[in-house]
């Protein structure tokens, strides 16, 4: 397999283990239309996807899907014949089996499967459900599907939820470096002791304070007069020079 090509389906691997928690050993459900594909381009499933992912993958199938491959009859019998080698996984539709692709999609409601598949009606079911991984045969080849546009979609969504956390974080931070308390946020002050503005009746005292300022002036009027006075008095050779006439 070419690098590139290795590059590419390692990068999905990584995404949906990063944000759908797919984990090794990658659980690989396959249906009769994927072993169909497989044995028209003439390749080994088991061999092909082992060296495709080339790290622990487990394949598996479901009894839908072998009951439904079963009924088709002979245009899907070597179909039939392969899918049935792969672990049968309980999908909870025992004695009451329903169409192979419900079932996958069924399956895929609670567990981490990669759906092999060429049934392109379920894949474009899968494809509108954020998380749901694909695998398909590009003739002899293994595709690993990139990921949908609902699953990058919620991805983004969850980012741009965390980035905004992180961004009130940040505010948190810078307020706690600029000594503002955290407690005392705008919307809710803390009550100040006392009152505010001054006590209106204390703002009556002051009409008394006025009333007792004219007393004031005229002690500080009297004081100013003496002062004139002292000011006023005639020097003595004054006095002396003023009797002589
Ligand atoms: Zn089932």
């Amino acid at each position: 397999m070419k690098i590139s090509r290795f590059k590419k389906s390692h990068k999905t691997l990584v995404f949906f283990a990063t944000n759908f928690d797919y984990r090794e050993p990658y659980q690989v459900l396959i249906d009769a239309t994927f072993c169909q594909a497989a044995l028209q381009h003439k390749i080994g499933i088991d061999e092909q996807i082992k060296k495709y992912f080339q790290c622990g993958v487990k394949l598996l199938t479901t009894q839908c899907v072998i009951l439904e491959s079963e009924a088709l009859g002979a245009p899907l019998t070597g179909a039939t014949s392969i899918v049935k080698r792969f672990h049968v996984h309980k999908c909870g539709h025992e004695g009451k089996p329903v169409a192979a692709a419900d079932c996958i999609k069924s399956m895929t409601k609670d567990n981490r499967y990669i759906v092999a598949s060429q049934d392109r009606l379920l894949q474009e079911s899968l494809r509108k459900v954020p998380g749901r991984c694909l695998l398909y045969l590009h003739k002899a080849t293994p595709v690993l599907e990139a990921p949908s546009k609902a699953s990058k979609k919620w991805v983004q969504k969850r980012a741009n939820i965390l980035m905004l956390g992180k961004q009130a974080d940040k505010i948190d931070y810078m307020k706690e470096k600029q000594g503002l308390k955290l407690t005392e946020s705008p919307t809710n002050p803390k009550k100040r002791k006392g009152p505010k503005n001054p006590n209106p009746l204390s703002c009556k005292k002051s009409k008394k304070e006025k009333a007792k300022t004219p007393l004031k002036g005229v002690q500080e009027q009297s004081t100013l007069t003496k002062a004139k006075r002292k000011r006023i008095k005639i020097p003595a050779h004054v006095k002396a020079a003023l009797n002589k006439d």
